[in-house]
């Protein structure tokens, strides 16, 4: 009885410090620099209100207060760091106190790289990666398609974002395209079938989504979650169902008009 007790104690006191373990950290303010890249490059952080861009700017600085950025062959600059804690931040900014706890360190590779992280030779397909294994809590990003995702600005794609919602998926144990602690039990159901339905879509030639998202259930939410934030106005006239079902995801609207 008294070890049920103490193992209660232990599963009350030990869970929430656990994932409250980030939070302790003191973060810094904004530099200048990183709000004039964010002014620039980043559509996302643009469209929202005064207000809300503060919001966006305190957790992108608590992420990389939280989350060391290293890099491998190639130098880590202030754009860089400003890209991927956009991307970090894009996916979960619906979710106020939502942290990546599965996320201790992302590495930047110059560019592509293969499964065994080589930098060279064959099979260097590899531009984005969420580490499992030894490589657990560890993110692989190649820095060439980290830019190329804000760079250009009419695209539906974007590898950092594309990872973050990976993670944001593995958060339940399973990477399976459908994220648990986002998505309420009643949309479970109506986005695995919009799921397969989009997906028969592609192989039918009937859609404008990345045909990567064929893959698995996981690469196709991960591969809409780009197009969601990277060209919300765009998927929402296109592919309406879709759009509405994702805004019940990720609890936001990202479309111009809901932002004003
Ligand atoms: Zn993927």
């Amino acid at each position: 009885m008294i070890l049920a007790v103490l193992a209660l104690c232990v599963f009350i006191f030990y869970l929430p410090l656990k994932h409250r373990k980030k939070t302790i950290v003191e973060s810094l303010p904004l530099p200048d620099s990183y709000k004039t890249i964010l002014l620039a490059d980043v559509l996302f952080y643009r469209n929202l209100s005064d207000e809300k861009k503060l919001e966006f700017e305190t957790r992108m600085m608590h992420f990389l207060a939280t989350t060391r950025i290293t890099g491998i062959k190639t130098e880590v600059e202030e754009t860089d760091k400003v890209y991927i804690a956009a991307s970090a931040i894009i996916p979960i900014f619906g979710f106020p106190h939502w942290e990546y706890i599965n996320l201790h360190e992302v590495l930047l590779y110059p560019d592509s790289f293969n499964h065994k992280f080589e930098q060279s030779g064959e099979g260097r397909n590899v531009l984005g990666m969420v580490g499992d294994g030894a490589l657990n809590n560890v993110m692989v990003l190649s820095k060439h398609e980290v830019r190329q995702g804000f760079i250009n600005k009419t695209g539906k794609e974007n590898t950092a974002i594309h990872e973050f919602v990976h993670l944001v998926d593995k958060t339940d144990g399973s990477t399976d395209g459908v994220p648990s602690f986002f998505v309420d039990k009643q949309y479970v159901l109506p986005w695995v079938q919009q799921i397969h339905k989009e997906i028969k879509r592609i192989f039918d030639n009937k859609s404008d989504i990345n045909p990567y998202g064929t893959t698995n259930e996981a690469e196709f939410f991960a591969v809409v979650s780009e197009y969601f934030f990277e060209r919300p106005d765009l998927l929402k006239s296109k592919h309406p169902e879709l759009y509405e079902l994702l805004t019940k995801i990720f609890h936001q609207q990202p479309d111009m008009r809901n932002k004003k």
